[in-house]
């Protein structure tokens, strides 16, 4: 392969915003999955499911192909479909906001807070209270826990059951995080403690990675049954169907997809999930050392830092830069030096698709947009790696403020 068109990841001197950290026990895994009698459909969905369940407390656990599809089937089981509509945060991933076009729904967009990128209850109320105003009384809302740190959910259930609402948790970014709820107990990201149901992506630089795929959460029986039906085609097996119809008995209910995990993701994600504590361990570790180094005086000048959520999962370290101007010059700066950073999220208001649909700027999103730049976290990252980041990221604060 000419060095032209290598990967970045291939680059032994590129130190990547993110990646996924595999070792032989995942391969093995994979491998005995590859040996065994089911490369799909077989006995390693439900260790992985009766896993994630044993890790969140929910009573239920669904792994399907992607987070998205985990999206998808939230909306399709909580029938927030056509004619209806559910409140997003401006500051995420376009699939958080997606899930409900593909369900026939509109998409309405919270404002985030300018300093941690959530959206919390306050902005949800805005953003009912604007819709209200405009005849639109919104049927869900879609908390997301940005960079790793849920948003107050205690707070958002409160407001969605005042409204008789729906609450998906896109907690894409924060299996293995917790957040404490107003009596100062503790609950897992993923509980469905205040969400209907609650969502993971497996996606390679999200916490624990099985190629892709991902997982729907839930304490609703019913939920959880028309999930299994849907991700395989709405497609029941049950006693009745049995005896209904003979051994070899199946029926439609309705219309389903296949959303089904591989054998071999499950594999993955099920070795990967031993591992999930001691990934985040690693995050913190990382997200406590880049604190430090990064609390001097010559940085802060130039940008501010995270507050240090002991409880996050780390999924994203994200700075925020006084201007936005030193932002974009950042990420040229790093690139140039091999070092990769990304910008999360361009507001969801921002991209074509989404334009025109009346979506207004919104303040704390814009800020939050022109300021903020994720630097390299992984589990695998090396203290080296990190010195090298804060090194140009220190030559980077003394050149602009020269
Ligand atoms: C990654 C991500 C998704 C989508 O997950 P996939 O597994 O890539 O489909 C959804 N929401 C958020 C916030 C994400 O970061």
């Amino acid at each position: 392969m000419s060095p032209e068109n290598r990967y970045d990841n291939d680059r032994p001197e590129w130190i990547p915003y993110a990646r996924q950290s595999i070792d032989e026990s995942d391969i093995q895994a994979v491998v005995q999955a590859l040996r065994s009698n089911y490369v799909t459909q077989g006995p390693r969905i439900r260790w992985f499911e009766d896993a994630l369940k044993e890790l969140t407390g929910a009573r239920h656990a669904i792994a399907v192909s992607s987070g998205t599809a985990a999206l998808h089937l939230s909306c399709l089981c909580l029938d927030v479909t056509d004619g209806f509509s559910g409140i997003v945060p401006a500051n995420t991933f376009v699939a958080t906001a997606n899930c409900l076009r593909f369900s026939g729904a509109k998409a309405i967009f919270a404002d985030v807070d300018s300093q941690s990128g959530l959206a919390q209850a306050e902005h949800f109320n805005s953003a009912i209270e604007g819709s209200v105003k405009n005849g639109i009384k919104p049927k869900a809302l879609l908390p997301v826990s940005y960079s790793g740190s849920c948003p107050d959910l205690e707070g958002i259930r409160k407001l969605a059951d005042e409204h008789d609402m729906r609450v998906i948790h896109d907690a894409s970014h924060s299996i293995g995080a917790s957040y404490l709820s107003s009596d100062r107990s503790a609950h897992r990201s993923g509980s469905c403690a205040h969400a209907d149901v609650a969502v993971f992506s497996f996606h390679p630089v999200k916490p624990i990675c099985s190629g892709e795929g991902g997982a729907l959460l839930t304490n609703d029986q019913a939920v959880a049954k028309r999930a299994r039906a849907l991700r395989s085609h709405g497609v029941e097996r049950s006693e009745e169907t049995v005896t209904k119809i003979g051994p070899w008995g199946y029926d439609q209910v309705e219309l389903g997809l296949n959303y089904r995990m591989t054998e071999l993701q499950a594999a993955l994600g099920y070795s990967q999930l031993g591992k999930l504590d001691e990934f985040v361990q690693k995050r913190l570790a990382l997200a406590r050392r880049y604190n430090d180094f990064l609390s001097q005086a010559e940085f802060k000048k130039v940008f501010e830092r995270p507050l240090l959520d002991e409880r996050s999962s780390w999924h994203l370290y994200v700075i925020r830069f006084q201007e936005s101007s030193l932002r974009d010059k950042a990420y040229h700066f790093l690139k140039e030096r091999d070092i990769g950073t990304q910008v999360h999220y361009i507001p969801l208001y921002r991209h074509s698709y989404y334009e025109g649909g009346n979506h207004e700027e919104l303040p704390g999103s814009e800020s939050f947009y022109k300021a903020c730049l994720s630097l390299p976290m992984y589990p695998a990252l090396e203290e080296k790696d990190q010195d090298r980041t804060i090194e140009a990221l220190k030559l980077f604060c003394e050149r602009v403020t020269a």
